[in-house]
C-alpha cells in the first residue's frame, strides 16, 4: 500500500476552504472523512509528523467497534487488531467476573493511521506538522478560519466553519476562548511490554484498595506486546490535580498495580521493555469547554467526550466528529448549525452523567467488590453487564441504592 499524502507542507494549502479540521486523531479523522466524502472541500491539519504515537490504552470497546463500522473502515482495522472476548475485571476482594463484548487492541500509531488515511482518501487535504495558533474572526467575532503555523512560518486560512479536535490538551482551547477548564479531569499513564510466554485473550482492568481512586489495565495488543497502565479516574466534579489537592502520583500508583496484581508483575518483571512509561491527561464528562461558537465546532477529548469511569473516549471522539461533520452537512445558519451539533450531545450527556457519577465506585472499593461477587455465576447479571458495555442499556440502575437493593434480590 503506498503511504497517504498526509504530511504535505503548509504552503501546498489552499488559502480558503469549506471546513478546516485541527487534529488528526481519531475525533478529527472521523470528521474529516466525513465532510469530505460528503463532497466538502476539508483541510485537516496536525501539529504532529504522521503516522504518530498517542499515549493511551489502545483498547476498542464495543462503541469504537460501532463507529468504526459507521466510517467504513472496521475491516481494516480489525485486519491489524488483536481480538478480544471478554473484559476481565477483577474486584478488589479478587474476585473475577468475564463480560463478552465486541473488544480488540490496536496501538493508537496504527489505528491513527489508519483513520488519518481514511479522511485522506475521501478527499482531505492534509498537512503537518502544522499548528493552529488562533483563530481569525470577523468584526462581530465569529471565527472565519485559522492561523496556522510551521517551523515558525505561519498563514491565514479561511474556512466556512472550523472543527477543533485537539484532543485533551487545552491550549488550542485557550487560544480559540472556549476553554472552561483548563486542568484535566483524569490522568494515565502506560508502558508497552513484549512477552511472547503469556497468552490473554481478555482485556483485563483491576480495581484494588491500592488503587484508590483509580484502576490498572492489561491490554493484549498484536505481536504479544501488552499495553500495561493506570488511571486516576475523576468523581463528582473533583479535577485532577485541582482543587488546591496533591495531585496522586502515578507512577506510584503503577508501581502498587505491579506489585498487587500477580500477571502484571509477572509481565513487568519478565517481559520486555519497549519504551518508557508515559503519562497524558484526559477530559471528560463533555464538560469543560464549549461545544461550539459560530464558525467553530468542538469535537473528541477536547469537548471532554471521554468516559470518567473507564477513561474510554477513542469510540466517543470518532462519535462526536461524526455529529460534528453531518451538522455541518445539513447545514443552516450558524445558530443552526451549532442547535443541530448540541442536540446531538445532549442526546449523548446523560449516558457521561452516569459514567461519572460510576466513577464514584472507584472510592468505594467495597461495593464494586461486592457487585463483582454477587455477578459471579449470575448469567443474568453479566448479560446486564455486557449490555451495559454494549451501550444496548444504560447503567443507571446500577447506581442507585433501590437499583443495587433489586440487583440484590436477584
Ligand atoms: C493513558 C490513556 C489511556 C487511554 N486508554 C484508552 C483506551 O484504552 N480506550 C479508549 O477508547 N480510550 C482511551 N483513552 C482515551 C483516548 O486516548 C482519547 O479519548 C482519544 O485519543 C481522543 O481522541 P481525539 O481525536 O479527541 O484526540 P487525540 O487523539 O488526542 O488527537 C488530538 C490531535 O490533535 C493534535 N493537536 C493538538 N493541538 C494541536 C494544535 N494546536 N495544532 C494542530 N494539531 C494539534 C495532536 O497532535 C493530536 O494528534 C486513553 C487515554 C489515556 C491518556
Amino acid at each position: 500500500m503506498t503511504e497517504p499524502n498526509w504530511n504535505q507542507p503548509l504552503a501546498a494549502l489552499p488559502s480558503h476552504c469549506d471546513v478546516l479540521v485541527v487534529g488528526a486523531g481519531p475525533s478529527g479523522s472521523a470528521c474529516a472523512r466525513r465532510l469530505a466524502q460528503a463532497g466538502q472541500q476539508v483541510v485537516l491539519v496536525d501539529g504532529q509528523v504522521f503516522p504518530r504515537d498517542k499515549v493511551c490504552g489502545d483498547g476498542l470497546v464495543p462503541d469504537t467497534h460501532s463507529a468504526l463500522e459507521g466510517l467504513g473502515l472496521l475491516d481494516a482495522v480489525l485486519r491489524q487488531a488483536q481480538p478480544a472476548r471478554f473484559a476481565h475485571c477483577v474486584a478488589p476482594s479478587g474476585g473475577a467476573i468475564d463480560v463478552p463484548g465486541r473488544l480488540a487492541v490496536l496501538p493508537r500509531r496504527e489505528l491513527d493511521a489508519i483513520l488519518c488515511a481514511g479522511a485522506v482518501e475521501a478527499g482531505a487535504l492534509m498537512a503537518a506538522p502544522v499548528r493552529f495558533d488562533a483563530p481569525l474572526r470577523d468584526a462581530a467575532g465569529r471565527v472565519t478560519g485559522a492561523l496556522l503555523s510551521e517551523d515558525g512560518q505561519t498563514r491565514p486560512v479561511a474556512a466556512r466553519w472550523v472543527v477543533l479536535a485537539t484532543g485533551a490538551t487545552p491550549a488550542a482551547l485557550l487560544a480559540a476562548g472556549v476553554c472552561e477548564r483548563r486542568t484535566p479531569t483524569s490522568m494515565a499513564l502506560r508502558a508497552y511490554v513484549k512477552h511472547p510466554g503469556v497468552a490473554l485473550n481478555d482485556l483485563h482492568f483491576v480495581w484494588h484498595a491500592r488503587l484508590h481512586g483509580g484502576y490498572g489495565w492489561i491490554f493484549p495488543g498484536p505481536n504479544q506486546t501488552f499495553n500495561i497502565g493506570v488511571g486516576i479516574v475523576s468523581t463528582e466534579r473533583q479535577e485532577a490535580g485541582a482543587n488546591g489537592k496533591r495531585p496522586q502520583n502515578l507512577r506510584s500508583l503503577f508501581q502498587a498495580f505491579v506489585e498487587v496484581d500477580p500477571l502484571a508483575r509477572q509481565l513487568w518483571q519478565t517481559g520486555e521493555h519497549l519504551g518508557e512509561l508515559k503519562g497524558a491527561p484526559l477530559r471528560c464528562d463533555l464538560d469543560g469547554a464549549r461545544w461550539t461558537h459560530p464558525g467553530l465546532l468542538v469535537v473528541g477529548d477536547a469537548v471532554g467526550a471521554t468516559y470518567s469511569f473507564t477513561g474510554e473516549g477513542i469510540g466517543k471522539a470518532m462519535e462526536t466528529g461524526m455529529a460534528a461533520a453531518e451538522s455541518l452537512i445539513a447545514g443552516g445558519s450558524d445558530a443552526q448549525v451549532a442547535a443541530a451539533y448540541s442536540a446531538r450531545l445532549q442526546a449523548l450527556k446523560p449516558r457521561f452523567d452516569l459514567y461519572r457519577k460510576a466513577a464514584s465506585f472507584n472510592r468505594h472499593p467495597w461495593l464494586l467488590s461486592l457487585l463483582v461477587w454477587r455477578a459471579r455465576g449470575s448469567a443474568r447479571m453479566i448479560s446486564r453487564f455486557a449490555d451495559i458495555l454494549g451501550e444496548r442499556r444504560m447503567p443507571g440502575s446500577l447506581l442507585s441504592w433501590r437499583g443495587l437493593r433489586a440487583l440484590f434480590r436477584g
